[in-house]
């Protein structure tokens, strides 16, 4: 069985050197940043180097990467601005992705400062709309939310209210941030087949794309989002391990976001490449 493992990779000097970077961790996945995460500050595209990323996860049967858009885009912020620069920062981050057929887009839905939940998610809604080009290539994840604060997507629904409020649905998906949703209350550890069938019942196991392998250093329904490293937190290594090899998820990309570094990463994808 093939499984597809990998990790956040620091940011390096060009692509075609991230996939060698995952490479070299024993990855056959791995998300990055597109741009500089807490600025605004897009790199210009390199076809050439981004050719050479394609076939290098062509002849080393990557799985689908995950790009994940910069923290600081609120596309439900009250700000006009500031909606506005989310949406320029997702289109040019799309218009990039398309030199990468076939791969993900992660991005966290936002925070509304006091708009309420509906108008937060339909803001998303039409940014996405603007945004997503008919017939891209890539396919837009919304992420699972810790529910920090006024931070939408921290219960299935509101990613539920988001697809339906959007026209381009058919370019949209789900990332499921292990940490996230049991920080958000969904008890992954003692009852992962409920939170399964919960996610089928709301959103659709078919939307699911991508998967974030993070352990927690909170407990559950703590709405904290502060990562640990695989079996120091309170989910624990065995619920990462059925997670990684549960039959509705193992043909997804899995990605650690432990607090660690690549070296790290590798350490933990070893271990866990391992024991599956
Ligand atoms: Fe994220
Ligand atoms: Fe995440
Ligand atoms: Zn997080």
């Amino acid at each position: 069985m093939t499984c597809y493992l990998g990790a956040h990779l620091s940011s390096s000097k060009g692509f075609y050197k991230m996939g060698q970077a995952a490479l070299a961790i024993d990855a056959n996945t791995f998300q990055c940043f597109l741009r500089n995460p807490r600025g605004s500050k897009a790199k210009a595209a390199d076809p050439a180097d981004l050719a050479r990323l394609r076939e290098l996860m062509a002849e080393h049967q990557f799985g689908p990467f995950v790009a994940h858009a910069p923290y600081i885009m609120n596309p439900c912020s009250k700000d006009e601005g500031i909606r506005e620069l989310a949406a320029r920062m997702m289109s040019e981050d799309l218009a990039l992705m398309e030199h990468l057929p076939g791969n993900y887009y992660n991005f966290h839905p936002g925070s509304h400062v006091g708009q309420g939940v509906e108008t937060g998610c339909r803001q998303i809604a039409d940014m996405l709309d603007r945004v997503v080009r008919p017939n891209q290539q890539t396919t837009v994840l919304l992420e699972t939310m810790a529910g920090k604060g006024s931070e939408i997507g921290g219960r299935f629904e509101e990613l539920r209210m988001i697809l339906d409020m959007a026209s381009c649905q058919e370019w949209l998906g789900v990332c499921l941030d292990t940490c996230h949703v049991s920080d958000g209350g969904y008890d992954i550890r003692d009852d992962l087949d409920g939170v399964l069938a919960e996610f089928d019942r709301v959103i659709g196991l078919g939307r699911l794309k991508a998967v974030h392998i993070n352990d927690s250093m909170n407990p559950l329904g703590s709405h904290k989002d502060r990562h640990a490293l695989i079996g120091e937190g309170t989910i624990g290594e065995e619920v990462i391990l059925r997670v990684i090899s549960h039959p509705a998820l193992r043909d997804l990309p899995f990605i650690l976001e432990t607090p660690t570094d690549d070296a790290g990463h590798g350490e933990e994808i070893r271990r866990l490449r391992a024991a599956l």
